[in-house]
């Protein structure tokens, strides 16, 4: 094969994306993918858990359907079908990655890649191994779940997030209390399943608005769930197809039986057999692979994007580097404003958040004012009987900008976007507030919390 302008390995958001954005720029480009396309978000993370997400949504909101003059006989449930219809989406969605690779005729190959050389890539899959060459190289080899080495997951009674479950346990442990473990358990949870979460720290979401964090478990305990804080797990006990997760409160052992366990503790890195030591990419002291503002690693033709360098791991964040790399390849001016990289936990209500939360502000003494509006006061969600949570803007004290958002309630991922456009212009609470929002929407919320940052909302 001739020289490649760009040789990325990966095909999760950040490589795909990447190469699509890389081709349509007119560079000769190929994607390897040791395993299927699309990566961890399109196979086990992002896509298969909104399916299960959706679907257990509509079981549970079915059953409370009363209230708004609505009944069925039965509401029942076929979790065969249920995982039929989210292995459907995910076969759609990686078939159009496919589709997409095909329309920009980018080479796509299959097979684990060894960086060789600054320019030289050996791909080695079950019937033959190759050496390509390629002016630059673009590492997007994502993560994996973080797994403390005392725990051994089978995937079918001790789960990652990369686990299926084939029937609704009785009680899931979730060891730890991140977006991952929250969605996972609100899934079971709507299913039938009693859910305990076990978290290190005193709050759940660790990095969330503190005001949100708390309120957010008030209404996850009002659903079911049962949270163990500022609680360390031990280990886990097997003893035929009985199972416990022996736990640490203040000092004092606990022993919880339980029939499956989700250990959603965090993601690592994943630069496996790349053979970054010898070429000379540096990584930091938790895997990352260091680079500078323009994803360029230690080496200066090959770069690294997504969940496999610093920042958040998220699948848009993954792709707008992918995008970025791909323009700067080409000479343009690409680049991430990580300030304003949305974060959305898709549980029922959702949570969404932008920018600062307000400890951070605090830390960095920076002075602010803040916006808050509950949903109880919204017309549309009084009338979708979905009233929980509220919209809290924070804004700069002196000039107003808007330096973050946190969102609890009912299509919070949705009313975000709004927020996201409006930073990355440099709007400030006034903006939104002097913009028209259409009624009823969920979004008058947003003007009234901007209003309410000077203390002048209208529906409270
Ligand atoms: C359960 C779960 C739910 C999630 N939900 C969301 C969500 O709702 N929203 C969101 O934004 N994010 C979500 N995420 C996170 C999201 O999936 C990741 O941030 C995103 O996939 C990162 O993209 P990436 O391209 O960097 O890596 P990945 O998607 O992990 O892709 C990396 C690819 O590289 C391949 N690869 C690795 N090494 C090699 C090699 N040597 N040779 C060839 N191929 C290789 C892998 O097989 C993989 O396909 C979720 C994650 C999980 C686990």
């Amino acid at each position: 094969m001739e020289e490649l302008d760009v040789l990325i390995i990966g095909s999760g958001p950040a490589g795909y994306v990447c190469a699509i954005r890389a081709a349509q720029l007119g560079l000769k480009v190929c994607c390897v993918e040791k395993s299927k396309l699309g990566g961890t978000c399109l196979n086990i993370g992002c896509i298969p858990s909104k399916s299960l997400l959706h679907a257990s949504q509509i079981y549970d909101q079915a059953r409370h359907y009363e209230t708004m003059g609505i009944s069925f006989s039965s509401v029942s449930f076929d979790l065969k079908k249920i995982m039929q219809a989210k292995d459907d989406s995910v076969k759609t969605l990686t078939g159009g990655v496919s589709f997409l690779f095909k329309k920009n005729k980018i080479i796509h190959k299959k097979g684990f890649a060894k960086i060789i050389s600054s320019n030289e890539v050996e791909i080695v899959n079950n019937t033959n191994s190759e050496i390509v060459k390629s002016k630059n190289i673009i590492i997007a080899t994502g993560s994996e779940p973080l797994i403390p080495t005392e725990v051994l997951v089978d995937e079918k009674n001790i789960l990652s997030s990369t686990g299926n479950l084939g029937k609704v346990p009785n009680h899931l442990v979730v060891i730890g209390a991140g977006y991952i473990g929250l969605e996972m358990g609100s899934v079971w949870s709507r299913l039938g399943a009693k859910v305990t979460v076990i978290e290190y720290e005193d709050h759940i979401l660790p990095n969330m608005d503190m005001e949100v964090s708390k309120n957010f478990q008030k209404i996850l305990i009002k659903q079911g769930f049962d949270f163990k804080l500022s609680t360390s797990f031990n280990k886990v006990i097997k003893n035929n197809d009985k199972i416990s997760v022996l736990i640490e409160n203040k000092g004092q052992t606990l022993e919880i039986d339980c029939d499956k366990i989700l250990v959603s503790m965090g993601r690592k890195p994943y630069t496996y057999g790349l053979n970054l030591e010898n070429v000379g990419v540096g990584i930091d002291d938790k895997g990352f692979i260091q680079t500078n503002k323009s994803f360029q690693t230690s080496v200066n033709n090959i770069y690294a994007i997504g969940d496999c360098k610093k920042g958040p791991m998220l699948a848009h964040k993954a792709s707008e580097e992918g995008i970025a790399v791909a323009e700067l390849l080409s000479g343009q001016a690409g680049q991430v404003n990580y300030d304003t990289i949305p974060s959305v936990i898709y549980t029922f209500p959702e949570v969404a958040s932008v920018g600062k939360t307000e400890e951070e502000l605090k830390n960095s003494s920076i002075q602010y004012k803040v916006g808050k509006f509950p949903f109880t006061a919204n017309a549309k969600a009084t009338v979708m009987q979905e009233t929980e949570g509220f919209v809290k803007i924070l804004s700069d004290s002196q000039t107003d900008e808007v330096l973050g958002v946190h969102i609890i309630g009912a299509d919070a991922g949705n009313l975000i976007v709004e927020l996201v456009v409006a930073m990355e212009f440099g709007a400030s609470a006034e903006d939104l507030a002097r913009t028209c929002h259409a009624h009823p929407t969920l979004t008058e919320s947003i003007k009234e919390a901007a209003l309410n940052v000077d203390k002048r909302s209208i529906h409270i």
